[in-house]
């Protein structure tokens, strides 16, 4: 029997895009992907680092796909002055990205090292900016990180900053860990975390086995991807869809220290409509990719519809040089845009 379902087209609450070549063969992707508006992050070559930075990246990706919308961000530096943050708010800049490089050890207390950032968050609280975090702590900071712990051992931090900060708004980007799933659950309304596709199906095998599944932060253990599962079949309203789709050429991908990064964006609803599937909650599909998110955000639904029908489809061996998630295999259900 036919299975179809008809809901807004998706709002992407975290994606790369790029620039130059690449940005133009990205960006049309997105709609044919089921996503209406992305949140792009700022991490180019330079970063973005100003509103009118934003602004230009903006207009550049508005070229290359006109129906799209695009949520700005910008890079977090320590010397964003109060005047800055404004001139961010009121130019359509949503959030800040938060790369934890600085972070260092305090042995008394073990939870230090955003003091210098305090400052850029006092405003942020202020005037209404989102604080989106790459929670990995850095190899650097003498606690024994790799891979599997880096997340996990970020939480403290972020304990300290949600409770310096309460009314910051606060999105841990990309949630990997079990424990990272149980600190959100347990903080206040004004954190939040996104989800990847990717990170519902992946473990640790399948990235030691298969670069193209490597990814920052790496997938970890089968009880993390459980947690992680269960949030989006309980309909968790702190969890949302960010894909962190970041395309990458397959010459940078298939070699010995491949560039972390998993391109889901031409397939983004087909890839979750067949999870959710699988798991029994395609009921709770809706939710994750179109409602949760953008209330967090404090914005307007999609008026643009997608409509998911099940029928199978194999997932092409690569789009224009950059080899998609589970290139090959089959998925359940193929999408119809409506633009
Ligand atoms: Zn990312």
């Amino acid at each position: 029997m036919e299975k179809t379902l008809i809901i807004p087209a998706a709002d992407d609450f975290h994606v790369h895009l790029r620039q130059g070549d690449l940005l133009k063969n990205v960006v049309p992707l997105v709609i044919s992907g089921g996503a209406a508006r992305v949140m792009v992050m700022p991490n180019t070559t330079p970063p973005v680092y100003t509103s009118l930075d934003a602004a230009d990246y903006k207009s550049e990706l508005q070229k290359s796909a006109p129906q799209t919308e695009f949520l700005m961000t910008m890079y977090l530096k320590s010397t964003l002055t109060e005047t800055e943050i404004k001139a961010a708010k009121n130019n359509g800049v949503l959030a800040l990205k938060l790369y934890p490089k600085g972070v260092t050890t305090n042995s008394e207390e073990g939870v230090s090292g955003f003091e210098d950032l305090y400052p850029v968050f006092e405003n942020m609280q202020e005037y209404g900016l989102v604080l989106s975090i790459h929670g990995e702590l850095p190899y650097d900071t003498g606690q024994n990180i790799c891979v599997m712990n880096a997340e996990e051992k970020f939480l403290p931090y972020l304990t300290k900053l949600h409770k310096d900060f309460p009314s910051l708004k606060i999105v841990l980007e990309h949630v990997s860990s079990k424990a990272a799933v149980d600190f959100i659950k347990n903080s206040g309304p004004e954190v939040a975390a996104t989800i990847t596709p990717h990170h519902l199906e992946l473990t640790v095998d399948d990235w030691a086995r298969n670069f193209h599944n490597y990814c920052k932060p790496v997938a970890k253990y089968p009880e993390d991807r459980e947690a992680l599962r269960q949030v989006v079949i309980e309909g968790n309203s702190k969890f949302f869809l960010g894909s962190d789709s970041a395309p990458h050429l397959k010459s940078k991908k298939d070699i010995a220290k491949p560039a972390a990064g998993i391109f889901t964006t031409p397939l983004l609803m087909v890839y979750l409509a067949d999870t959710f599937d699988r798991l029994g909650c395609l009921d709770k599909l809706k939710d994750f990719s179109s409602t949760f998110g953008r209330t967090f955000y404090d914005l307007p639904e999609n008026k643009k519809t997608i409509k998911l029908i099940k029928e199978e489809q194999v997932v092409p061996d690569e789009y224009n040089g950059i080899v998609p998630f589970r290139a090959g295999e089959i998925l359940s259900f193929r999408i119809e845009v409506d633009v």
